[in-house]
Parts: C-alpha cells; structure tokens; sequence
C-alpha cells in the first residue's frame, strides 16, 4: 500500500450517518478526495431482504436526510442505482479510485457483497477498508474471547463483556472542516443526477402513513428528547413499559438504530452519563444499556451460527414439526384472527411499521407454540416485510426466542390473548384505535365480542361473525394441545433444548418478578407494621 494519499469511494449501506461514523472518518483522514456513495441495488436487496412499502420509504427518506445533511458540510451524496458491481467497477475507472471504504456488516449476503468488493479490487487494484461502526464492539472480539464460538446465554455474554471492558468511545462527528480538507467530489455540481429515487419511481404510493420519519436528523431530534427526562432514562425497567400505550412507552429509536441513522455507540455513552448523574439506576437486563446488549447478544451469537434465520441446519433450534396451513396464517398476517388484541397490533404494524416489544410477544406467541403452531420463520418474514426497525439478527433471534425454539424456555407460560392486553388497557382504547369497527362495544367486551349478547353487537353496529370475524381458535384447547406438543418437542431433543438455557437471562418476567416480591416484601412489612400499631 503506497503513503500517497486515496481516492476513495465511502460506500453506505447501514450506517447512514454523520455522527460516530469511524469509516467515513477513516476514508477522509486518509483520501485528498472521498466519494460518498449509496448504490441502490434494488435487485441485490429485494433477493436478500425482504422490504416492504413503509420500509422503503424509511430508507428513501434516510437517504435524502443524509444527502442534505452532507450537502451542508460542502459533500454530497451520490446515489446510484443498478447491479452494486458493475456500478463499482464503473466508477472506480472513471474517478481513479485507490480505495473503497465500508462499515463491517454480520449478515451473510452483506458479507458476501464485501467478499466479491475485496474479489473486484484485487483485481483492479484498490484497497479495501472496512471498521465496525454498527454494533457496540466488533463482534469476533467477542467470539475470540469465548474460545472461538459465540456465548449462548445473555448471563454468559455479559460475563464476557465484562473481561472485555467498555465498548470503544463514538468518534468525533463529521464537520465541514473535515470534508474541506479533501478535495471535494468533483460530481458535486451534477447533484441532480444522483438525488435519492422519489418513491413514486419506485412504484411506492407517495407518502408513508408512518408516523416514523427516516433520517440522522430526526433519530437524533427524538434521542435527546429522550435524554432530556433522566429520571426516565435512570429507572427505565422493560418489563414496566406498557404494549398498547397510544405513544411508544419505549424509545422507539430501533429503526434509526436498525439503519444506522443513529450510534448505537453514543447512546451507550449518553446513557452511562446519565447513570454516572443518578443515584439509582436500573440494570441489565431490563435496563435501557441492558436492551443495547440485547441487540448485541444477537449480532454475536448471529454472526457465528450457520442458517441463523432458519430453522433446518441451525444448530441452536428446535426442530420442530410445525403446521403449514397459508389460510390460518394469512388471517394472522392480515389481522383477522378474531381476537381484537392481536388484531390490533398486526394493524398497528401494517400502518406504522412498529409496535411494542411485548406486543410483538403477544402476536409472536400467538402464531407459534400458543394458538396456530406455524413456524417462526413466516411470522419472522411478515416482520421482516413490514417492521421499519427489521433486522437480520434481532429478528430471527426474538422469533426463535418467543416460539421457545432457542433461548426462552418457561415455555409453559403462554399469552393470553384476551387477558394479556387488558392489564395495562382494560378500556381497550389500544384496540379501539386501531380496529375502529369495535369502537362502539363497551369495555367489558372489546377483549372478547363474540361473548357481547346480539343486542349489545346490535347496538355496537357491529355483528361478531359479519362485519368482524369470530376467534379462529379456542384459545384454551389450542394452547393446551401445542403445550403437549412442545413438551414433547422438548424431551425429544434435550440436548438442543439446553444449549440457550439460562433462566435468569428472561428479561421480561425475571427483572419484573424481582422487583415484585421485593414489592410483595415491602408491602407484607407495611402490612405488619400497621397490625403492629
Ligand atoms: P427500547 O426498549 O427503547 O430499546 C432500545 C433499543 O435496544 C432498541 O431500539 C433496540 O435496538 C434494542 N432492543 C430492545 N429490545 C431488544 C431485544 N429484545 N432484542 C434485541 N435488541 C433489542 N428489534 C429490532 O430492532 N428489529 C427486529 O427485527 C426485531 N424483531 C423482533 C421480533 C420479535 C418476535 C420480538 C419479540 C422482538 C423483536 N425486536 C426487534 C426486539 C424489540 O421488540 C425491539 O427492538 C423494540 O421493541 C424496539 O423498540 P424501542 O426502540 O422502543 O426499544
């Protein structure tokens, strides 16, 4: 490699940022010139992700926030479309490219399109540069320090983490002396020719219903505002946050994470300063940091575990003999399963591509080892099409978690349909906003309508089995055979069974039950006090 310095081709695929971006620092400490490029392979991504409309959308907009916030500093942003290594190739000639420079990513087909890069520039002689800017450490640290394969229990992991020390500090955010200290791209006048694709050129109707707006600029607005109620942010404990608020009662940061709009880096830093302020803090892991290492256990243990998003030839999965039926999964994929708590999230999901993580729970349960015994691998899909925060690894890993096929194993604990939701919304507004139809029953039946009398569905105007289906299944004998089923599965292949088995790695019910009989102490103590006095 020559001192002399690069012509280099910052290539965006996640990491849509400006903010702790350790790449395109690396590209413009070490270029006179530095292209920053999306290529959008429309056909490379539809074959390795499945993306649906408000997705794309999200992404559109991400990439125009990017164009804009790179214009301001004196660069720009060039997408281009079509095959990603002719596009390469291409360009590489015509600007003189010594140097190509991307974030490391874990998933096969984006490791894969980094293998054919490193192919294409020894053949015609450029460099390669890629740093991990995605996760909070490089994720084969970790695998090296658990001996080569990736720690299987979040307890085992933190254990590793905690050898490990801190991640490494974000890096300094972009400014405009730092792109001016490189010659700017001399495509910088012929902006027009390389704007982000309007989703009307992409077939996609012309706005998104989406309450989530793409983009660096809003990811960033929305974590500060976050930040700003430290209390909040010190005590935040997973298992009190509610699924079916109105308003996210979680950050609602994923998908910016899931595009890289934001470092998940810098908001493990904000956040251990907070910490650092408060007196108390809640810990791993119902903690805020704690769901930052969530993420993390699933890009470590992804990154290392053949066929991660399947189930046949993956080592860490039950296998199990699920039921193939497209009509029963269609009606849970199109929200008409007749219980109007998983229906209302399914809508929630169609209309804004994201719901809470204990909904995405209730509906996971629900398709899988509760209701319908249909395999993870077609409700993760559904995911995959229509959450804006959909991710290889984070996806796979819940869904295998929640249908207990890795992972999770009180198994025997299955969602209620009709009782889950009502805890936290027993006047049922959740549902109300979302399946309007129902809007008119009265509290005490909106969970289960089909037991609302004639009159009381007349008066409703809506008749249960006409104008809303009726449950698809009876909860009860449904559950209680798929239980029998899973047992089974479970004894079967008890070897399987044990590998992902740490019981206090449930972030959901152990945290909560702590927290609950130290409660229940508490409360038992005030109650002796008062027969006390
Ligand atoms: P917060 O609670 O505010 O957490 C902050 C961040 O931590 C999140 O943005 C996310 O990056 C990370 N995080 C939180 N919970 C988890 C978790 N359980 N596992 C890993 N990381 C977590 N999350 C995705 O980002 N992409 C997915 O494709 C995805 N699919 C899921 C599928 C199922 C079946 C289930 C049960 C969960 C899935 N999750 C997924 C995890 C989780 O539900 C979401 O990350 C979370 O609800 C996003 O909301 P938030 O940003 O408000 O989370």
């Amino acid at each position: 490699m020559s001192n002399m310095p690069h012509r280099t081709i910052h290539l965006f695929r996640k990491g849509l940022r400006l903010h702790d971006n350790p790449t395109l620092l690396a590209a413009l400490e070490s270029s006179e010139v530095v292209y920053p490029v999306y290529i959008l392979d429309r056909k490379f991504l539809m074959s390795a992700i499945n993306i649906g409309t408000l997705r794309w959308h999200f992404l559109l907009q991400s990439l125009e926030d990017l164009q804009r916030n790179l214009t301001k500093l004196g660069s720009c942003l060039l997408v281009i479309q079509g095959d990603y290594e002719s596009v390469l190739r291409d360009h590489v000639q015509k600007w003189n490219i010594t140097q190509v420079t991307l974030d490391t990513e874990i998933e096969p087909f984006y490791k894969e399109m980094e293998q054919t890069i490193k192919v294409l520039g020894a053949k015609m002689g450029f460099d390669v540069l890629s740093l991990v800017g995605h996760t909070l450490y490089d994720v084969r640290r970790i695998l090296d320090m658990n001996g080569g394969t990736p720690p299987l229990t979040y307890k085992r992991f933190l254990h590793i983490l905690s050898v490990l020390g801190d991640p490494d500090m974000p890096v300094r955010n972009l400014t405009a002396e730092d792109f001016q200290r490189c010659q700017p791209p001399p495509e910088l006048g012929q902006g027009e020719r390389y704007l982000a694709p309007h989703p009307e050129d992409l077939d996609l109707p012309q706005e998104s219903q989406s309450p989530w707006q793409g983009g660096e600029t809003e990811g960033l607005k929305r974590l500060e505002q976050h930040l700003k109620n430290q209390g909040w942010v010190a005590n935040f404990t997973k298992p009190k946050t509610v699924p079916n608020s109105l308003l996210p009662s979680t950050t609602g940061l994923s998908p910016y994470f899931s595009l890289g709009c934001l470092s998940v880096r810098s908001f493990f830093y904000r956040l251990s300063n907070i910490y650092a302020q408060s007196k108390n803090h809640s810990l791993p892991p119902v903690s805020l940091q704690g769901q930052l290492l969530w993420r993390e256990f699933f890009y470590t243990v992804a990154s290392a575990t053949p066929n991660f998003t399947k189930m046949v030839g993956n080592p860490i999965c039950l296998q199990i003999n699920w039921y193939q039926d497209e009509e029963r999964l269609n009606k849970w994929r199109m929200a008409q399963t007749g219980f109007p708590w998983i229906d209302a999230i399914m809508t929630q999901l169609h209309q804004e591509g994201w719901i809470h993580h204990l909904a995405r729970h209730a509906v996971a349960c629900f398709l899988t080892r509760g209701d319908l015994w249909i395999s993870w691998e077609e409700g993760m899909k559904v995911f995959e099409e229509m959450l804006l925060d959909a991710d290889y690894s984070i996806n796979a890993g819940n869904w295998m978690w929640l249908s207990a096929s890795a992972f999770f194993h009180q198994y025997t604990r299955i969602f209620c349909p009709v009782r889950f939701g009502k805890r936290t919304d027993p006047e049922g507004q959740y549902i109300r906003k979302y399946l309007p139809v129902l809007t008119n029953f009265p509290s005490k039946y909106i969970y289960e309508p089909w037991t609302a009398p004639e009159e009381a569905q007349k008066q409703a105007g809506c008749i249960i089995g006409q104008d809303y289906p009726l449950p698809m299944v009876n909860h009860k004998e449904a559950s209680d055979r798929n239980l029998q089923l899973m047992k089974q599965v479970r004894e079967e292949q008890y070897g399987t069974a044990q590998l992902t088995r740490d019981d206090t790695d449930d972030p959901m019910e152990m945290g909560l039950k702590r927290e609950l009989s130290e409660e229940n102490l508490k409360k038992g103590k005030r109650a002796r006090n008062r027969e006390e006095t």
